[in-house]
């Protein structure tokens, strides 16, 4: 069983077991209860509901936890872009950084004894402004097709998820790393958080919502969490 409380998504096991077992998992938060067969769902969600101020402490943890960074931004690694594919091309200069794409490449231009962490935070700033640009434009779109407005909003580093929405201030978080992505995935987030300016949950009216204006989005979701986030360093 899969359900939701506040947001967090929770996969439920029952088994031949005498005790409720509560885990919050790396990388990426998600969280999993065992419980004995003979609880009811609701006993279940009951057990949950009084640990989500220590399952959010877990899942800030992960969040914040310094990873072993899987790139060193060297010649050769793989880079996205908007869903697309380059090869990442190191080249050096002492004058300033730039990241530019040629082909497949992506000419990454740095001093030459920048470490990983140095070029990453470089590369997530270029990053930000790919996403930022995407949002400008689909954003209003997705506004005014929806009639559903947000106040402000913002691209922020996430490991856990694609976007947040705070529906009492109207604000909306969408997750840097979203620049990856191809545009349809971009705007498959933005309508959802969009929708949660409605819905808080993701219940009926939630999907109903969801199908109305995008009704194959549940393509998109299956692809989108089918690559799982990149892990960098907190920098
Ligand atoms: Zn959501």
């Amino acid at each position: 069983m899969h359900t939701e409380i506040n947001g967090i998504t929770i996969e439920v096991v029952k088994k031949n077991i005498k005790n409720m077992h509560l885990y919050v998992r790396p990388p990426d938060g998600r969280v999993q209860v065992s419980a004995p067969k003979h609880l009811t769902d609701e006993a279940v969600l009951m057990f949950v509901r009084s640990k989500i101020g220590w399952i959010k402490k877990q899942q800030l943890k992960f969040e914040n936890q310094p990873r072993q960074s899987q790139r060193q931004y060297v010649s050769g690694e793989s880079f996205y872009v908007l869903g697309k594919q380059y090869y990442l091309q190191v080249e050096y200069s002492y004058k300033c950084n730039s990241l530019v794409l040629s082909g497949e490449k992506a000419i990454l231009t740095v001093r030459k004894e920048s470490t990983p962490k140095q070029r990453e935070a470089y590369v997530r700033e270029w990053y930000r402004e790919i996403l930022k640009a995407e949002i400008e434009k689909y954003l209003p779109e997705w506004e005014k097709k929806t009639g559903l407005y947000c106040n402000e909003w913002q691209t922020k580093y996430m490991v856990t998820r694609w976007g947040t929405c705070n529906a009492n201030t109207g604000k909306l978080w969408f997750n840097l790393q979203l620049a990856k992505k191809t545009r349809e995935c971009i705007e498959y987030i933005i309508l959802h958080e969009l929708a949660h300016l409605k819905v808080k949950n993701h219940g009926v009216e939630f999907v109903a919502i969801m199908d109305y204006y995008m009704p194959y989005w549940r393509e998109i979701k299956r692809k989108l969490n089918e690559q799982i986030l990149d892990y960098f360093e907190t920098v």
